[in-house]
């Protein structure tokens, strides 16, 4: 057995390859940094921390016999004859390429209470797919504004698109899981963080994004006939689902929405405009808050609207990014949607909603966490090997501030979305519809603010690569533009800020009131 020791950075990872009594089977042999080299094969140079000293080690490892090796925290771009450090990781209990905070800490053999076999089987599954199919396409697909029909059949055919309308798998409209064992919610939050390692807010909107929010409440409140023709078509990917929920005067203010529908006979005649659909310009089906009331929320209701229903129009938007989940402007004009379309009751429109919002937000922590991931794994990589006053960027203190700023908010915020995906997994609907609006919401304002935050420091980090599209600097300077994408839909961070107080304090006033009324049973029984 070889042991291989750490620097700087690589520290940290190896304590955990080390602990414990595993024997690892390794069979690295790595040099000093003169035979290092990273991918283009030029030799990367001196490791820029402090070397763990042998007395460190023999603390660490008392009882460790073999040869001692040493790996510079850009270990990964290294080779080791032959072979690239993260080739080898396997051995030491790693999954992906092994950076630094590159991926969440149970791919780098931390110890964990939330996943199992299974999880790992799909964490493999999804990234091989990613890489195989997608990461290399992606660019080109934002460029064109489209994604292939094809992709959208794949995924479906992957069991992607049933994922994403969240638990209980859709046996009925799929049939059986594809993977041999019945998903949870980690195993759909493993899904976004893959997919969303292509560093594009377009394609995890333009696959995920219709599905994840206009599908549920198809799922959960339409027909059985309308369920019946709706939900196959759409996981598998045949077809291509969206919400419409906003107009150009109500965002934010959803209770103040004007598009009407008047039942007339046996069809509701729609009327009125939608603004920001994310793939409107794709879909086939159309989940539609409209007003079938009353003003304010008791007045409305949603209806399924179909493509090719006259009246429908939709054109595409000219936004900053997300160009290939082509947000999109929507006119219904006298659209007669029968009766049957109605989803559940009307009146109940703006309670359906919300019951998908955790649910919804869950999606977009998952993949704003990974987006700011992305930039921090794609800054170590560029620092490694950029070299600005004799030194790579990774060597100047400020730059690896810029990396360590990023990792501490990236990690915090992973543990605080793990801990809601347990929740979401444990607690029955209704209690996680009770109890996590507060933490959802306010967990979404801290993944969009710290991917905002690494995709401004990432910029800095790449310099002039972060400014023009494609190459090195791709996905950040993609991500960066896309960052309002994630952080205005869904609830806007201002919004979610107000509510994330709003509904805690409610539900501990709620909590105090139970207690006082049952003591005996506490408001932990809530
Ligand atoms: C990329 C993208 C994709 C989208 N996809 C969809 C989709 O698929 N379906 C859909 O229905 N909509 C979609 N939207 C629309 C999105 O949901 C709205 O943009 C969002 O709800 C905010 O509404 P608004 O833009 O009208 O802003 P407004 O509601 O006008 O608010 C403007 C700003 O003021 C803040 N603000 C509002 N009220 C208050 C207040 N009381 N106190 C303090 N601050 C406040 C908000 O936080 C916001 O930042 C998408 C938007 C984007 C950018």
């Amino acid at each position: 057995m070889v042991l291989v020791i750490g620097i700087g950075l690589g520290t940290r990872m190896l304590k955990n390859f080390l602990h414990g009594s595993k024997t690892y089977e390794a069979t690295v042999l790595m040099g000093t940094e003169t035979d290092t080299q990273d991918s283009a094969g030029t030799a990367v140079g001196t490791a820029p921390f402090d070397c763990v000293t042998r007395e460190a080690l023999e603390e660490l490892l008392p009882s460790f016999r073999g040869p001692i090796m040493q790996v510079p925290p850009m270990y990964s771009a290294l080779k080791v004859k032959g072979k690239r450090l993260y080739q080898l990781a396997p051995a030491l209990g790693v999954y992906g390429e092994g950076h630094p905070f590159g991926d969440p800490s149970w791919y780098q053999a931390y110890n964990t209470p939330y996943y199992n076999d299974t999880h790992k089987q799909f964490r493999k599954i999804m990234r091989e797919y990613v890489d195989e199919h997608i990461m290399s396409n992606v660019h080109d697909w934002d460029e064109k504004g489209v994604i292939p029909k094809e992709m959208y059949l794949e995924a479906g055919k992957q069991g992607t698109l049933a994922l994403c309308i969240g638990r209980p798998w859709p046996e009925k409209y799929f049939g059986k899981a594809p993977w041999g064992f019945e998903p949870d919610y980690f195993h759909e939050l493993i899904m976004y963080d893959e997919m969303s390692r292509t560093g594009s807010v377009g394609f995890q909107w333009g696959v995920a994004g219709g599905t994840t929010i206009g599908l549920p409440p198809v799922y959960h409140h339409g027909s059985e006939e309308l369920k019946d023709r709706v939900m196959p078509p759409c996981v598998k990917g045949e077809k291509v689902c969206c919400l419409a929920i906003t107009e150009p005067t109500a965002g934010s203010d959803v209770a103040n929405l004007k598009c009407s529908a008047k039942l007339e006979g046996d069809f509701y005649i729609l009327n009125g405009e939608k603004k920001w659909i994310t793939n409107g310009i794709f879909a086939d089906f159309f989940t539609v808050a409209c007003r079938t009331g009353k003003p304010g929320v008791g007045g409305i209701s949603l209806l399924l609207v179909e493509k090719d229903m006259p009246g429908v129009e939709t054109r595409k938007m000219k936004c900053s990014g997300a160009w290939s989940s082509g947000t999109t402007y929507i006119t219904f004009d006298d659209v007669k949607v029968p009766k049957g379309n109605l989803l559940g009751k009307e009146g109940k429109g703006f309670q359906y909603m919300m019951q998908n919002f955790n649910h919804e937000r869950f999606a977009f922590c998952a993949m704003s966490t990974r987006f700011a991931r992305v930039c921090l794994e794609d800054s170590l990589k560029f620092a490694g090997k950029r070299k600005t006053f004799g030194k790579t960027l990774i060597q100047h203190p400020v730059i690896r501030w810029k990396v360590a700023e990023m990792a501490r908010q990236i990690e915090a915020t992973h543990n605080w979305l793990e801990w809601i995906t347990y929740q979401l997994k444990t607690m029955p609907k209704l209690e996680a519809m009770l109890k996590l609006g507060g933490h959802t919401a306010l967990c979404k304002v801290q993944c969009t603010k710290v991917m905002e935050y690494c995709a401004r420091e990432a910029a800095q980090i790449f310099g002039g690569l972060s400014y023009s599209r494609g190459g090195q600097g791709e996905k950040v300077e993609r991500l960066n533009r896309e960052v309002r994408a994630m952080a205005i839909p869904g609830g806007s961070e201002e919004i979610m800020l107000d509510l994330g107080v709003k509904q805690s304090t409610k539900l501990a006033q709620m909590a105090k009131m139970f207690a006082e009324a049952a003591p005996q049973q506490g408001a932990a029984k809530l």
